[in-house]
């Protein structure tokens, strides 16, 4: 089985999972990219996964199914066109033609009515976490954003996150303003730089390693509470974590 990051937009990326005959395709934004590669590679589509309402992760699903009659999994919170199996918390998200069955969690925060797909090592999370960086909330609260990484940071180590933007040096940026010398994040600067240098992708990357690099996981460690601390608010990972979201949006 094989995973691989499609190229969309300026800086979205749609994983595509497939065997060499069979392909699913995760928040395809666009459907161009998706039908040149599935000619190129003689690959049949098999299932569509879309995590969120924001177009540029399911403005490509009406093309998609104009020419391809298949299954597009999305939340059921959450009004998407063409999405034909709502899903939430629980939900069986099986794909037979990949023997694959990936579990759905609902993760509000980015959106009100955000899913991701977990299953088989991998994590497809959407616009909810990226490499040391999270999404930002629309519609919703940084409360439940805090709540729903705090979830996804528990998943095994090794779990590979396939996030939906290229955003890692940026968010490398904003986070040595909290952690200037946080040894992992200065060495994933560096390989990052170098990726991109020869136009790969610096995703998907290992749970585990972005516990030790991203600080938006990270706000339970005491120094960098003290780091977002104000008089107004309680030194606690949630508090934290509130400031840092706040405070990345006027970085950015
Ligand atoms: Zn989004």
């Amino acid at each position: 089985m094989h995973l691989e990051a499609i190229s969309a937009f300026e800086d979205n990326y749609i994983w595509t999972v497939h065997d060499g005959q069979s392909a699913l395709f995760v928040d395809p934004g666009e459907a161009a990219p998706i039908l040149s590669w599935l000619e190129r590679r003689r690959i049949k589509p098999v299932a569509i996964l879309v995590t969120h309402r924001h177009s540029d992760h399911c403005g490509g699903i009406p093309d998609i199914l104009a020419r391809h009659d298949i299954p597009v999994f999305g939340p059921a919170h959450e009004s998407i066109q063409g999405v034909n199996r709502p899903v939430g918390e629980g939900a069986p998200c099986r794909i037979p033609e990949l023997n694959l069955a990936l579990e759905v969690l609902d993760i509000p925060g980015h959106t009100s009515g955000h899913i991701a797909y977990f299953g088989h090592g991998w994590l497809f999370c959407g616009d909810t976490m990226f490499s040391c960086g999270c999404g930002k909330v629309f519609g919703s609260t940084p409360e439940l954003l805090y709540d729903s990484l705090t979830r996804l940071a528990a998943l095994p180590s090794d779990t590979l996150v396939c996030c939906a933007h290229e955003y890692t040096l940026d968010n490398i940026r904003f986070a040595l303003t909290v952690e200037p010398d946080n040894p992992a994040l200065l060495d994933w600067q560096k390989q990052s730089r170098l990726l991109r240098a020869a136009s790969q992708p610096t995703l998907p990357v290992k749970l585990g390693d972005e516990l030790a690099r991203n600080p938006f996981l990270r706000t339970q460690r005491p120094e960098i509470q003290a780091h977002m601390a104000n008089s107004a608010i309680l030194p606690d990972g949630q508090a934290a974590f509130v400031a840092m979201r706040a405070a990345k949006d006027r970085f950015d």
